[in-house]
């Protein structure tokens, strides 16, 4: 029987890492998936993945915590029998203020989590790759990272900062073909959204060309096209999914 591919995606239980990893479940792909806290969604997640016939591990780690980083990794290797084969960099949080407002706390807590702990999870999962010779990553970035946001410099910086680990990485595993790139989300419909006043998303969504918000699934569609066998030979590339917002 043919080897099934492990993926590995932060933050999956709720939101677009959820979508990424039921999407990856449907490329007959296992899955090993991170949440924070969200025990409840974290098993319904599992148990939607594993309806589509293959294997779930919902595994509690906080992205910004380098002992959960390395443990999530490890974890995933074993459940994976020793290989990683896609990784998609997804947990990410925001802090949102004006900048004259904006807490040292605010700001470290979204580099920490959105950045360092991208950083942790490249470093451990790039030695797996680099030893398997094949690997596909995946990191959601943000529009927020490609033009900047009104109050949100922390959520920014950190996502501007993942578009050029992303570049300078893909640089780096080149010669291992393995891929890395970025898929940078526009206003997407999730939690994180959802939480922001009415008249604000409103805002926003008027100056979308398509004049709509985006599905969690809009994104993993082209997780799945980044993560798979048609991207082989692109790296180093950001994917804005954005209904037009950056045009
Ligand atoms: P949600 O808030 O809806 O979901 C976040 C997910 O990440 C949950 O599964 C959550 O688990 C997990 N998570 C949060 N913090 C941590 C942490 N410290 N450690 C481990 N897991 C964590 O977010 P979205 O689905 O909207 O966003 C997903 C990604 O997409 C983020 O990186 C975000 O910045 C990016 N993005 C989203 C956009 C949007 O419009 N929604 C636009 C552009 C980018 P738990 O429930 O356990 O906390």
């Amino acid at each position: 029987m043919e080897r099934r591919e492990l993926a590995l995606v932060t933050g999956g239980s709720r939101g677009i890492g959820r979508a990424v990893a039921l999407r990856l479940a449907g490329m007959n792909m296992d899955i090993v998936f991170s949440y924070r806290e969200g025990k409840a969604a974290a098993d319904e997640t599992a148990a939607l993945i594993e309806k589509q016939g293959v294997r779930a591990l919902a595994v509690q780690a906080d992205a910004a915590n380098r002992e959960d980083c390395d443990r999530l990794v490890e974890e995933a290797y074993r459940f994976g029998e020793k290989r990683i084969d896609v990784l998609v960099n997804n947990a990410g949080i925001t802090r949102d203020n004006l900048i004259l407002k904006m807490s040292d706390e605010q700001f470290e807590e979204v580099i920490q989590t959105n950045l360092t702990g991208v950083f942790y999870l490249l470093r451990a999962v790039s030695k797996i790759m680099l030893k398997q010779k094949y690997g596909r990553i995946v990191n959601i970035s943000s529009v927020a990272g490609v033009r900047g946001n009104a109050g949100q410099v922390n959520y920014s910086a950190s996502k501007a900062g993942v578009i050029g680990m992303t570049k300078a990485l893909a640089r780096e595993l080149a010669s291992r073909r393995i891929t890395v790139n970025a898929v940078a989300p526009g206003l997407i419909e999730t939690d994180m959204t959802m939480g922001m006043p009415k008249e604000a998303r409103e805002e926003l969504t008027a100056h979308i060309p398509f004049k709509a918000m985006g599905r969690a699934e809009d994104i993993a569609g082209a997780v799945a096209f980044l993560a798979g066998e048609e991207s082989s030979y692109i790296t180093g590339q950001v994917l804005l999914v954005d209904g037009g917002m950056c045009i």
